[in-house]
């Protein structure tokens, strides 16, 4: 059956990759500095790995967005960062990425802990929900697409990664040998340290928005950690080793930096 499978994948690569015009890969890699890390053998992985996501996603433009070949392969690049090293099973269950031109304001009704219940009418950049769509504001994804610890598409994902086993809580279900208690008891202290900071007015290099909750927290960190690695080993070494757990990245070390030289 595995073999079967292969054989498929293969046929089913061998077609997408020969509908790609080179040069959109060229253009694409040109825009995104988060790539220019990758060993040639890693970068034709994702590479891959994006072709079959366009496959299984359906990316929908919204309100008059021009969604061309080379905004989906740079989304899909992106998307598929995360899971290099875990699959795209780790996607299953859900369908569509809704791409807005701009930030978009869903309107709906939301309910606060008292009872009480209001229309949100907050802009976003990005949501992701829990097995339905992933959305994205276009222009969110070009502004990170600079190499800055600010990438919407990585956020949306670990997101995703993250409800994988029921709502976001900033805990994904982690692979045998990784411990439940060690990544609550190391995300708990990061995530008590940066609202203290914030809460005291300190300038911190990792977004503000991570305390917004546990969940917003896994997402951001997990854009430091492929975006500015150094930033958040320096900041949060012991978050750092686990997100490298479970990602099955090291992006220190794609940089040429060890632990011991920063
Ligand atoms: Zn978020």
């Amino acid at each position: 059956m595995r073999a079967l499978t292969d054989w498929w994948q293969a046929r089913v690569l061998e077609r997408e990759r020969a509908r790609v015009d080179p040069l959109d890969w060229v253009r694409v890699r040109d825009a995104l500095p988060l790539l220019e890390d990758l060993s040639e053998e890693d970068t034709r992985r994702l590479a891959d790995l994006a072709l079959l996501f366009l496959r299984d996603k359906r990316l929908d433009p919204a309100q008059g967005l021009e969604l061309t070949h080379t905004m989906r392969l740079a989304i899909a690049l992106q998307a598929c960062l995360p899971v290099l090293e875990l699959g795209l099973d780790w996607y299953r269950g859900w369908y569509a990425v809704i791409v807005y031109p701009e930030e978009f304001v869903p309107e709906r009704e939301v309910m606060g802990d008292d009872g009480v219940v209001w229309t949100e009418h907050e802009a976003k950049s990005g949501e992701a929900w829990e097995q339905g769509p992933i959305i994205l504001s276009w222009a969110d994804v070009e502004a990170g697409m600079e190499r800055d610890g600010y990438n919407v598409v990585i956020h949306e994902l670990a997101h995703k990664l993250d409800m994988r086993d029921g709502a976001a809580n900033g805990c994904p279900p982690l692979h045998a040998g990784m411990s439940p208690k060690v990544w609550a008891e190391t995300f708990s202290a990061a995530y008590d340290d940066l609202c203290r900071r914030v809460d005291a007015d300190e300038e911190t290099p990792i977004d503000p928005y991570a305390t917004e909750s546990p969940a917003e927290f896994f997402a951001v960190v997990s854009e430091y950690f492929f975006e500015l690695p150094e930033l958040l080993h320096a900041e949060y070494a012991a978050v750092y080793d686990q997100l490298r757990a479970f990602y099955r990245q090291d992006p220190l070390a794609r940089l040429g930096v060890t632990p011991e030289t920063i």
